[in-house]
């Protein structure tokens, strides 16, 4: 669901900026509750407090009304969602459906009525299945929590990249959850065909080909047409090319796990993508994460660029924000040797262990660096 994925990428960004523990823990917890209200849906609520949302016209609620008698529930309010598209979605734990503001305009009175009656479908799924759809907004709180770790982006787009997979899989599995709304829908429908024929012109005005490949959500319009016992006036045709149909997935369907991959993607990948270098990356990562491991890394760089002073203040401000790497600490304490500031060259060996993480030659020459340090001016004096 886009709303959960969403709250997923405003917390990471929130997150970059919280180092403490604690806070890291309050951090989650926060994001559980949001992902939690996502998931069931609450976010239709706020919006429609915030009037973006609307309760449905006389004849939308007429619409639903005589869809739920008919299949034997009725929703407690239906809302239309201000939207291009021709679409209506069941939100089952609010018990509430919503038509788009572009299918209330466009469509008649009984395809309203066909259509409300899948959605209402969806309302009556066993509670089993309503707990993997809540589950799968909850998903979002791996990488979340993969960030709270390690906070890198690697780890962080790889923890993405695995939800979004998940999703995409269950969600073409609960396609038999499609089928049996349709199946509800089609129970005791008026004239008989009135439910093909929705569907028929809900895709016909969506611009949305009969026949799809691949994963989807739905079954393609016309295996539901057939099972819904209407025989289409045309053969099956193919589906669209492999490249056209992965754009309409991308654009359609998938939007809601797709888009926010991409603009994750976009934001973490697209420098090293470009080839815009590490430090433009490393950069990046500052940016979006901050933690102490990383201003250490952009520090490492620019030693190695031969930018010393920049390398130790960045150095320094690595250890203030709790990075512990004892490499990055023996290369500060040989900058400050190198500046002749031997106090703090001191006062960072003294702050880790070189015997820990660095060889014995390396942990031996790093500390009769200091050791010697300012020995040799003192001398010529
Ligand atoms: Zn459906």
């Amino acid at each position: 669901m886009m709303p959960s994925a969403l709250a997923a990428i405003g917390f990471i960004f929130v997150g970059a900026s919280v180092h403490d523990p604690s806070a890291r823990l309050v951090w989650l917890g926060c994001a559980v509750v949001t992902l939690a209200a996502c998931s069931s849906g609450l976010p239709l609520l706020a919006l429609r407090r915030l009037r973006i949302v609307k309760d449905a016209p006389e004849r939308l609620a007429k619409a639903v009304r005589v869809a739920g008698q008919r299949v034997g529930h009725t929703p407690r309010v239906c809302f239309v969602l201000p939207w291009g598209m021709l679409n209506a979605l069941a939100f089952p734990l609010l018990d509430r459906v919503a038509f788009t503001s572009a299918a209330v305009a466009r469509l008649s009175d009984s395809d309203l009525e066909a259509i409300a009656a899948h959605e209402i479908g969806h309302l009556r799924e066993p509670k089993s299945v309503l707990a993997l759809r809540f589950a799968l907004g909850m998903l979002w709180i791996v990488p979340l929590a993969v960030f709270a770790v390690y906070g890198n982006s690697r780890s962080l787009l790889v923890a993405f990249l695995g939800v979004v997979t998940v999703r995409v899989l269950v969600g073409s599995a609960l396609q038999r959850m499609e089928v049996r709304a349709d199946a509800i829908a089609k129970h005791g429908e008026g004239e008989g065909g009135d439910y093909a024929r929705a569907l028929e012109r809900l895709h016909e005005l969506n611009m949305i080909p009969a026949v799809l490949f691949g994963l989807k959500t739905h079954p393609s319009l016309y295996d539901r047409m057939v099972a819904a016992g209407v025989q289409p006036q045309y053969p099956r045709p193919s589906p669209p090319s492999r490249l056209r149909g992965m754009l309409l997935a991308l654009g359609g369907l998938g939007a809601g796990h797709v888009l926010p991959t991409l603009v994750l993607i976009g934001v973490l990948w697209l420098p090293r993508l470009a080839n815009f270098g590490a430090e433009t990356h490393m950069l990046f990562n500052v940016a979006i994460a901050g933690r102490g491991g990383d201003v250490g890394e952009l520090a490492t760089l620019r030693s190695a660029a031969g930018r010393i002073d920049e390398a130790r203040l960045l150095f320094r401000v690595a250890r203030e924000l709790g990075d512990e790497d004892p490499k990055r600490a023996a290369q500060l304490v040989m900058l400050e040797v190198r500046a002749g500031r031997c106090e703090d060259a001191r006062r960072v060996l003294d702050s880790f262990d070189p015997t820990e993480g660095l060889n014995q030659a390396r942990a031996a020459i790093v500390q009769r660096a200091v050791a010697r340090c300012g020995l040799d001016s003192a001398r010529s004096e």
